[in-house]
């Protein structure tokens, strides 16, 4: 992986090809913006880029140096709390200052991350300061923070500030496909990340498995009265119903693809879903979804939302004929 492989933030990106291809590197950056966007991600692939030994102004994933794990690369070092920890403290900062003044072992370079820079303590803060006035040739350190207003403003100062927004939710679809997820998932998975990857990370262990067993049983349940039953005894949450209902529009909207030809069919037959409706059908029920996503924005009573749609398609969601491709 390299910068150039990390969907979205195009402009920060570019500013930091831009900046090593240009051999015009500071000492000191500030990646600063809201929780799950992928701040880490960049600095890391921002530090294996600066001490790529092919000097290509991106990582090239074959030399001595991006071959290493970033754990157990000689001229980088993270830093970060501790376990259970909620402060970054002056003798981490000292240690990571004793790390920049080695000579790299490699390149050029030897590159510190730390995060959440905004969790250094005053004593922190200031041999920080220090390092930044005075910084080891060849140093670069990246501060990576989603509260830059926690930092003393001399420190701020002294860093090249890089600013993060949040993703398109064509993008954070994007980035959870590169994770290794199917489309299906990826999509509903984006619909709700409200532009974070990382939230949509984080809600994919528990209300994520949720939401598919609960899709699985609503699909399954042959008629109103069990879909009644399963939305008022198992339905946990919000976040859950959300799933639910993105998973399903992520399927109908796969299906369409496929049936349109615009990609191959991924074996919804069979499944649970919409793969047994006809095209008019199959149109209603994602504008129904659509529909009932828009209500559970609102101030609606969820279970009630949640069993009105699903008992108008009762024993209808259980597969189909089709033959996918
Ligand atoms: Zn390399």
């Amino acid at each position: 992986m390299a910068l150039s492989d990390i969907a979205g933030h195009e402009r920060q990106l570019a500013l930091l090809k831009g900046g090593i291809r240009r051999d015009a590197i500071g000492p000191a950056y500030l990646f600063f913006g809201p929780p799950g966007v992928g701040k880490r991600t960049v600095s890391m692939e921002f530090a294996k880029a600066l001490l790529c030994l092919s000097e290509g102004g991106d990582a090239c994933d074959v030399c001595d140096s991006c071959r290493r794990s970033p754990e157990i690369h000689p001229d980088l070092t993270y830093v970060t709390l501790e376990k259970d920890k909620k402060i970054l403290r002056k003798d981490q900062i000292d240690v990571m200052q004793h790390f920049l003044s080695l000579t790299p072992s490699r390149g050029s370079r030897k590159v510190a991350i730390l995060e959440p820079a905004e969790s250094m303590n005053l004593s922190a803060a200031n041999a920080m300061l220090k390092t930044l006035e005075e910084p080891p040739p060849g140093t670069v350190i990246i501060l990576v923070a989603a509260n830059p207003g926690g930092l003393p403003p001399t420190v701020v100062s002294r860093c090249q500030k890089v600013s993060f927004g949040l993703l398109g939710e064509g993008q954070v679809r994007e980035v959870l496909r590169r994770e290794g997820w199917d489309e299906d998932e990826a999509a509903a998975a984006a619909a709700v990340s409200e532009g974070s990857p990382g939230l949509a990370m984080s809600l994919r262990s528990e209300a994520w498995k949720r939401a598919l067993r609960g899709l699985e049983a609503l699909c399954a349940a042959p008629d109103a009265g069990a879909v009644l039953e399963y939305v008022d005894a198992k339905l946990k949450d919000r976040t859950e119903a959300e799933f639910i209902l993105h998973i399903l529009l992520g399927k109908a909207r796969g299906e369409m693809r496929a049936r349109l030809g615009l990609e191959a069919g991924r074996g919804l037959s069979g499944e649970s879903g919409p793969g047994g409706l006809d095209d008019d059908e199959l149109q209603r029920l994602s504008a129904g979804l659509v529909e009932t996503v828009r209500l559970l924005g609102g101030n609606v009573n969820m279970k009630l939302a949640l069993g009105s749609f699903f008992s108008d398609w009762a024993g209808r969601l259980t597969g189909g004929p089709r033959v996918s491709g």
